[in-house]
């Protein structure tokens, strides 16, 4: 509770620690699901949206028009059937046999069994934080800073430092009058 600090309006912020980072960018590539990320770290949508932006995650754009898609009611009976029996649930793959976003079916749970329900433990996010996460060919990816060794999304090989120290860095040049 210490590193918690209450604020006037009765919202609590915490501070992003290295290893919910490091959490939030496999889960953001895991599960592609705001929803869930959500209800797993136990923060806000609007947290988990503000701090991805503020690592440079790539941005998600599947979640529009699949997210709003009415129901039918075959559909969502084949959904629960499928939910029900899987003792396991791959979100991934239910949500490609559905044409739906990751998020449109975690919702879609959330509203029926409660976001507290044990049905969301079952969710296979195939997470497991650690470096076999890290992108090693030159392509974009998860990459540790080279200046504070925290991970973020690299855009590709030459990018290697992250946005708070490249931010960062830029503001000392400022400071030094180079700019
Ligand atoms: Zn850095």
């Amino acid at each position: 509770m210490s590193d918690e600090k209450k604020l006037s309006g009765g919202s609590v912020r915490r501070q992003w620690t290295t290893e919910e980072n490091q959490r939030l960018i496999d889960l953001w590539h895991s599960t592609g699901s705001i929803a869930l990320i959500s209800l797993l770290m136990d923060r806000n949508a609007a947290s988990i949206q503000t701090q991805a932006s503020r690592i440079n995650l790539p941005q998600r754009n599947e979640d529009g028009m699949n997210h709003r898609r009415r129901w039918s009611t075959d559909d969502e009976v084949r959904l629960f059937e499928i939910i029900d029996s899987l003792e396991r649930i791959d979100i991934k793959a239910v949500a490609r046999q559905f044409d739906r976003s990751t998020d449109a079916i975690v919702s879609k749970i959330v509203d029926r069994y409660g976001k507290n329900s044990p049905i969301l433990s079952r969710i296979d996010t195939n997470v497991t934080v650690s470096s076999r996460n890290l992108v090693s060919g030159p392509g974009p990816g998860t990459r540790l800073c080279l200046s504070c060794r925290k991970p973020f999304h690299s855009s590709g090989k030459k990018h290697r430092i992250c946005p708070t120290c490249t931010t960062n860095n830029k503001e000392k040049l400022d400071d030094y009058g180079y700019f």
